[in-house]
């Protein structure tokens, strides 16, 4: 019961598996049905039609031979035997005077039953043309009409001959025609099915390829389908087209991006150490003039970051991060990036660690970079009071350096898309700290090209007024350690 309700959940009446399967099928039952109800017609016609003409002979010619009878004999006899001439061993007739008396009656009742005779002599109604009825689980094939003789009507004739077995027969044969159709419908359409199935699988390789080609494997991916319908091939064809033309449009916009930061760096560069140099040796700025200059100066450093995260970006996407990976201890890369951490937000950020020294082959620079935006952004997405923990360990082959805040935390749902591009939690909440959604993007980016990884476990747990632990965000950066011997 189980399995079929789990295999009944697996079914989607919107595909087009099953609406194929299902029209088919019912064309098929459609046919096979009228094709088995017109055969089961043409049999009974075929069976009970000689029965019926039969019928309307014997009712035909019955006053003809009365009449003839009646010139040689006295009517009463005439009429007997005219009866018993026309009565077989499945022939039944008999004559009914206008006050329902019978008059004469064939000498053959004595083969049916008592019930069935009497339920047969007793019908006063039946119809001109032969019809089959059932009286009392037999079958005849009946008919009654006037019986006029010398233009007197003598009474009402009654002709009726048992038909029993060819009914049965033609019973039965139903049955058989009936169980045949629903056995022959339902292995049709499980032969369906199957070959709608079968015919669907090229869109559905279709479907699973396009589903694997990712954005760095975009301007490679090609769609190959062997064995498959040539409309499938076709649809595979224009797949590969729009494919590359899909390529070649974000080659030109990642070339546009490293461009144009590029050429704006330089020159923002400049700026900003214009702006630093009359900061410092200009003595006689006014206040207004002081605060300008320095607000334009953080604003051309900010920019200046963005554009260099945009060209590691796009750089990365082209393939040409050029990672420069040499062996180094990586506790005293910690401490030198919590030195600055420190001196930067005037913060306490303390370190846990090993006494042991860790080594990895890593990009120096980089890796600084990148644990500069870790702790950059512990500090600003935490209280001033809280502290910012730098956990550095080795497990077996791996390095582990964990950068834990007391802050806000990250709401579950978010913790898989912080890593995109441009994105941030909440634009206003994030306003404030001055970022670009880039920063974390820039981390996994260089984490993965030094062969690493990266993850995020935060809590938000509502602000507890006793106790503020419950909360916060820990990056996690697993790289491979190595040994500088090596
Ligand atoms: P930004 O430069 O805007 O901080 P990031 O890529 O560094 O961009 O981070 C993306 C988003 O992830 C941020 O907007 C912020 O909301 C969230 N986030 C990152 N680090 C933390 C953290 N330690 N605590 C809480 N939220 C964080």
């Amino acid at each position: 019961m189980n399995q079929i309700s789990k295999i009944w959940s697996k079914i989607d009446p919107f595909s087009l598996r099953v609406r194929l399967t299902v029209g088919v099928a019912g064309v098929s039952a459609l046919g096979l049905g009228s094709l088995a109800i017109w055969t089961s017609w043409k049999m009974q016609q075929i069976l009970i039609n000689d029965h019926k003409l039969n019928v309307e002979q014997i009712a035909e010619r019955l006053p003809r031979d009365v009449q003839l009878y009646s010139e040689i004999m006295p009517p009463s006899t005439g009429l007997q035997k005219a009866i018993n001439n026309l009565t077989t061993t499945n022939t039944y007739l008999w004559i009914k005077s206008s006050d329902h008396q019978i008059i004469a009656q064939s000498p053959n009742w004595n083969q049916l039953s008592q019930t069935t005779s009497t339920k047969l002599m007793s019908l006063t109604e039946m119809s001109v043309k032969p019809q089959v009825a059932k009286v009392n689980q037999r079958y005849f094939v009946l008919c009654s009409s006037a019986l006029p003789i010398q233009d007197q009507t003598l009474g009402k004739l009654f002709v009726v001959q048992d038909v029993t077995s060819e009914q049965t027969i033609f019973l039965v044969i139903v049955r058989y025609l009936g169980i045949g159709s629903i056995l022959a419908i339902i292995t049709i359409s499980v032969a369906i099915a199957f070959y709608i199935k079968r015919s669907l699988q090229p869109l559905r390789q279709l479907s699973q390829m396009t589903q694997v080609i990712s954005l760095a494997d975009l301007g490679q991916a090609q769609i190959y389908l062997d064995n498959a319908p040539s409309e499938v091939k076709e649809l595979a064809k224009t797949f590969n087209m729009m494919l590359s033309r899909l390529s070649q449009s974000w080659e030109q916009e990642r070339q546009f991006v490293s461009n144009v930061s590029h050429e704006l760096r330089t020159p923002l560069t400049i700026v900003h150490g214009y702006l630093q140099s009359v900061l410092r040796r200009q003595k006689n700025l006014t206040p207004a003039q002081q605060e300008a200059l320095e607000t334009a100066a953080l604003e051309a450093e900010r920019t200046i970051r963005l554009l260099q995260h945009l060209l590691d970006l796009a750089r990365a996407d082209s393939g040409h991060l050029h990672l420069r990976m040499e062996p180094c201890v990586l506790n005293d890369l910690v401490a030198e990036v919590v030195n600055m951490a420190e001196k930067y937000s005037d913060r306490t950020i303390k370190i846990e660690s090993t006494t042991k020294s860790i080594e990895v082959r890593t990009d120096y620079n980089r890796l600084k970079q990148v644990l500069l935006n870790l702790i950059d952004n512990a500090v600003k997405y935490s209280e001033a009071d809280t502290p910012v923990i730098v956990k550095l360990n080795q497990q077996g082959e791996e390095a582990i350096i964990e950068v834990c805040d007391q802050g806000c935390g990250i709401p579950l749902q978010e913790q898989s898309r912080i890593f995109e591009r441009f994105y941030r939690i909440d634009e206003a909440r994030d306003r404030s700290t001055g970022g670009y959604g880039l920063g974390l993007s820039i981390v996994k980016t260089f984490v993965e090209g030094m062969g690493g990884t990266v993850t995020v476990r935060s809590r938000t747990t509502t602000y507890h007024q006793t106790s503020r632990l419950n909360k916060g965000s820990v990056f996690t950066i697993t790289l491979p350690a190595c040994s500088l011997l090596e």
